[in-house]
């Protein structure tokens, strides 16, 4: 018996909802919790709340009125501001917060990679190797940084058709949906003349077969490295959150 607050946004998230609806029994609430980003969030098992909460402050007093038992971090590894404002909720709060850390991609042996450890080093790094034709597939938020790279070309994907303008003056915008393969990967690169790939170092299935169709067309791939996690328990996979939850709701 208890309530389960998961901080989602990701395919993990939802599998996680899901388990934990059909596993934990009726006396169990399983709340979803995402940032509002996407205009039609996919469907989620149990409850579902929209939005931010206000910070760490808003997030702990949440905590408090919901009565929430225990918090379950399954965000995107790059949401490093709701991972610590997490992290601090629950140590004021005293309730047990665990991550999930999903496993890095295993790269192909013949890919040409740099690391960086920002989207500013990407720019950089571009710049530094006169790329032509720069597939970014990092998001939409922070690509500003692009914006002065004016003899690059770039094709920005996006998973959703937001309205507006590109994310800056020359960037062209195409939206695709996840999950890739590598088949379509390699037609979109080559359909664009791409010849160097700027991603972030998410993980998952859905999005890395995009590292393949580039080793296979032999395009340089400019990997963003991960923020650090807060300290705290970490599990791999949603069966091993839900192993986690079941032990720390003595279930
Ligand atoms: P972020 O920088 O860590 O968070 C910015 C603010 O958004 C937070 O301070 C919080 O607002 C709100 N927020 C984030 N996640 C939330 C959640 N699950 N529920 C309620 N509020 C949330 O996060 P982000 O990088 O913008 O990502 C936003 C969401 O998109 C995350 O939930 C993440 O899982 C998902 N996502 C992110 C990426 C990525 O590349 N960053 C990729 C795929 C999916 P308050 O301070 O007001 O609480």
């Amino acid at each position: 018996m208890g309530r389960i607050l998961i901080l989602g946004g990701t395919k993990d998230a939802r599998l996680l909802a899901q388990l934990c609806v059909d596993r934990l029994g009726p006396d169990t609430e399983v709340i979803t919790s995402l940032a509002g980003r996407t205009r039609k969030p996919q469907a989620v098992a149990g409850t579902i709340r929209i939005g931010g909460f206000g910070g760490t402050a808003g997030l702990t007093d949440y905590i408090k009125n919901e009565e929430i038992s225990v918090l379950v971090d399954a965000t995107h590894p790059f949401a490093s501001t709701i991972s610590n404002n997490a992290a601090q909720a629950a140590s004021k709060t005293g309730i047990p917060r665990v991550m999930i850390d999903r496993p890095i991609w295993g790269l192909p042996t013949e890919l040409n990679v740099t690391r960086v450890p920002s989207l500013e080093s990407a720019a950089a790094t571009v710049k530094k190797r006169g790329s032509k034709n720069v597939f970014l597939t990092t998001g939409i938020n922070g690509l500003d940084v692009f914006g002065a790279l004016t003899s690059t070309r770039f094709v920005v994907r996006q998973i959703e058709d937001h309205e507006g303008s590109p994310p800056f003056d020359g960037a062209r915008v195409i939206v695709q949906k996840p999950p890739f393969d590598v088949t379509d990967e390699r037609n979109t690169m080559s359909a664009h003349g791409v010849d160097t790939l700027i991603t972030k170092e998410s993980g998952g299935s859905a999005t890395e077969a995009k590292l393949q169709a580039a080793a296979d067309l032999g395009i340089h791939v400019i990997m963003v490295e991960r923020p650090a996690l807060p300290a705290g328990e970490t599990v791999s996979s949603p069966e091993e959150a839900l192993g986690w939850i079941s032990g720390a709701l003595g279930s």
